[in-house]
């Protein structure tokens, strides 16, 4: 069978169900009719691993988390969700981690999905999150209290992809769905790489349960160190096969844990609970920078039912980058596999989701163009757009020439681009405040964080009052709904100080006034964005645009465009001449309407973004700098060389940051990456993609370059 297909190629049969041509298999058995289909999977899946007794048993703060291997119709996924809802405490979450080679059209998705309506409205939920383009790679998918990880690729690759390589985080998969078609038309799936990886994800007792009783199922399960028995099958069907993990090895270590904290699965003391056993899981989390990498960060975990105190030195939040009027939701995409690319193309995927899920008041998520102005963007379009077309992924984006972008914007364009449908534009300062507006997010504007110390009692957290007013707990936006328990030990005093278990710093280039983070390679560009009172014509505009610069719609009678781009340049005053420049780069675009704007006075705000020499932003651990270059100082005379050892990091200190001009685009996915850091939860993108986007990725390539 070749395994150059993208898609599932489904053969539909007399009875409505769906049948792989590929493999020539059911994607649910059961029988004769979809409802039998749907009681095989509650039986085999949901029974056999014994899921209402432990659903029912859970307590609020934990977290459950099933490995699957085969998505498919998302049946199973559907099935367990179900329970959940029926059957789990409402504070607590369930991870579902599940991988697929082939992903079902959406069409496909739709028709298959329709077989049971007593699974709606959450059917209809996946439908509305499923990725418009399924390319390989991690997608997460939330659905409140429940997360979907879906890892696009061969089962055995894609799970190999979420290990951390610690034998200690890595465990996370309570029960496993052993799906797939089965081993007799499928055996280049069941092979002992993948029970290696499923062993190495799985918490010690994990639970399994399988359809089949199929001999290499069984030798490779035993292998990988699970305890088997049999059990009768479904319906007719003799026996299925359950059983749980009995030993857990020492995980073979492939690559320089460099990544890794040194320490248990907790650098964290969330999942272990401050005063032991019975104790709440929840814990106290600090948040300097309230722009939209801390608001996004505050959000992510507050959900997960921490406590957190976001601390903003403006009087409220976006007060930096994050706060011009207007800013567009877009993405670099590249036709070549590669960190940059990926991880646009995810995490402009995953933004779109969020934020019509968090916040749809304050999203314009109905289109943006992506205009090619020279030759080199045109032929980059166009690998991309063929990209698309191969996997079917139209919706993401799709080509349109001069005349189709003009039609699409409702003014003449001189040029065809890429239009993103479910992208578009957003109103920075209404998206933070609206994501920081949950019961366990408290803001504490007009703070400043001054200094970090770290102690037996866990960090301390320094400040002074900042700007003109009084501290105050940001009342101006965002009104706490819960008194916060340690308000009196907090900064509401001036000069006062603050204990938080976890500290995250959010702050943009300030990220480097800490001593704790002053290594890290951030870089200020100065951007000013110009603004104008919508004339009629601009008012035609019905898309935001973007190319070399960008502008966007003026629904609000209000246009921004922009923006400048100012290395190293640090100062934030408005300036005549690059209101020019961006009227310049308007003209290039839309000459009638920069004539227009050039003859108003210009309204505009500059502000510094922060940049990563690579231009990915980082999220994760924060390394103790001295044991990094001691312990991996071998890595000078040979960056291959492979270094077992794990450095020491600060404890429980973790950045957000970097996130150049597409802040609003990468901060909902490097945020979630950072709570599943915190969390030691299953990450939200493949490892080799959370290492490109860790803090002290620059030290060790330092190192690797003998710098
Ligand atoms: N659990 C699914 C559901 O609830 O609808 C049904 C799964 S179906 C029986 C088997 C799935 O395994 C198919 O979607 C197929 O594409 C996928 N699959 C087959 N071989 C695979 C492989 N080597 N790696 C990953 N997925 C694979």
């Amino acid at each position: 069978m070749s395994d150059d297909r993208l898609h599932a190629e489904i053969e539909w049969r007399e009875d409505g169900q769906p049948l792989s041509r590929a493999f020539d298999d059911v994607y649910f058995s059961g029988g004769s009719s979809p409802q039998e289909g749907l009681e095989e999977t509650r039986y085999v899946f949901l029974q056999q691993n014994r899921l209402p007794e432990r659903f029912a048993a859970l307590a609020d703060g934990d977290v459950f988390t099933i490995g699957e291997t085969g998505f498919g119709t998302g049946l199973n996924f559907l099935a367990a969700r179900d329970l959940w809802r029926q059957s789990a405490p409402t504070g607590a979450r369930l991870h579902f981690v599940s991988v697929e080679k082939f992903p079902l059209h959406r069409g496909d998705l739709e028709r298959a999905l329709a077989l049971w309506p007593q699974l709606q409205p959450l059917a209809g939920q996946l439908l509305e999150q499923y990725p418009p383009f399924c390319a390989r790679g991690v997608h997460r998918l939330q659905f409140g209290p429940v997360s979907l990880t879906l890892a696009i690729g061969e089962a055995s690759e894609a799970f190999a992809g979420l290990r951390l390589g610690d034998n200690h985080r890595d465990r996370n998969v309570d029960a496993w769905f052993l799906d797939g078609f089965a081993p007799a038309k499928n055996p280049a799936m069941w092979t002992p790489a993948l029970f290696e990886n499923i062993a190495a994800l799985s918490q010690p007792g994990a639970t399994f349960a399988t359809f089949t009783c199929a001999g290499i199922v069984k030798r490779g399960l035993k292998g990988a160190g699970f305890a088997l028995q049999k059990v009768p099958g479904f319906g007719r069907k003799r026996e299925m096969l359950r059983g749980r993990l009995k030993e857990t090895g020492e995980p073979r270590i492939a690559s320089t844990p460099w990544h890794l904290p040194s320490g248990s699965k907790s650098p964290s003391p969330l999942e272990r609970g401050a005063g032991g056993e019975g104790e709440p899981k929840a814990q106290s989390i600090a948040i300097i920078g309230a722009g939209i990498a801390g608001a996004t960060t505050a959000r992510a975990l507050a959900e997960r039912g921490h406590r957190v105190t976001v601390f903003e030195q403006g009087p409220g939040p976006a007060a930096g980058a994050s706060g011009n009027d207007q800013g567009i939701l877009y993405a670099k995409l590249s036709p070549k596999p590669g960190p940059n690319g990926d991880f646009n193309l995810h995490a402009l995927m995953f933004a779109q989701r969020y934020y019509r899920r968090q916040c749809p008041q304050s999203v314009h998520l109905d289109g943006l163009l992506q205009l090619a102005q020279s030759g080199k963007e045109t032929g980059l379009q166009g690998q991309i757009d063929d990209l698309l077309q191969q996997h079917g992924a139209r919706a993401l984006a799709q080509r349109v020439d001069a005349a189709g972008a003009s039609e699409i914007a409702g003014l003449p364009l001189e040029f065809g681009g890429l239009y993103f449908p479910q992208a578009g534009w957003l109103e920075p300062r209404r998206v933070c405040a609206a994501l920081l507006e949950h019961e366990n997010i408290e803001l504490r504007c007009n703070t400043r964080i001054e200094s970090l110390e770290h102690g037996k009692d866990g960090w301390q957290l320094h400040g002074t009052p900042a700007g003109n007013a009084e501290p105050q707990l940001g009342k101006a936006l965002v009104e706490p709904a819960r008194a916060h328990p340690d308000a009196e030990l907090g900064l509401g005093v001036p000069g006062g100080s603050f204990r938080a278990d976890t500290v995250i710093i959010c702050t943009a280039n300030a990220i480097r006034r800490f001593p704790q983070t002053a290594a890290l390679p951030l870089r200020p560009i100065r951007g000013q964005v110009s603004g104008a009172v919508a004339t009629d014509y601009s008012r035609r505009l019905q898309t935001a645009l973007c190319g070399e610069g960008y502008l966007i719609p003026g629904a609000s009678g209000h246009q921004s465009f922009g923006a400048s781009f100012k290395l190293k340049d640090t100062d934030t005053a408005l300036r005549d001449r690059e209101h020019r420049e961006n009227l310049e780069t308007l003209a290039a675009l839309l000459p009638e309407m920069a004539a227009e704007f050039a003859a108003q006075p210009l309204t505009g705000r500059a502000a510094l973004r922060a940049a990563t020499p690579d231009y990915l932003p980082m999220a994760g651990p924060v390394p103790d700098w001295d044991s990094i270059a001691s312990t991996y100082a071998e890595l000078r005379k040979n960056r291959k060389f492979l270094i077992p050892q794990r450095a020491h990091y600060q404890p429980n200190l973790f950045v957000l940051g970097g996130l150049g001009s597409r802040g609003f685009t990468y901060a909902p996915l490097a945020a979630e990456l950072l709570a599943a850091w915190v969390g030691g939860e299953v990450l939200p993108v493949p490892v080799e993609l959370a290492k490109a986007l860790h803090p002290a990725r620059f030290a060790v390539r330092d190192l690797g370059k003998n710098r």
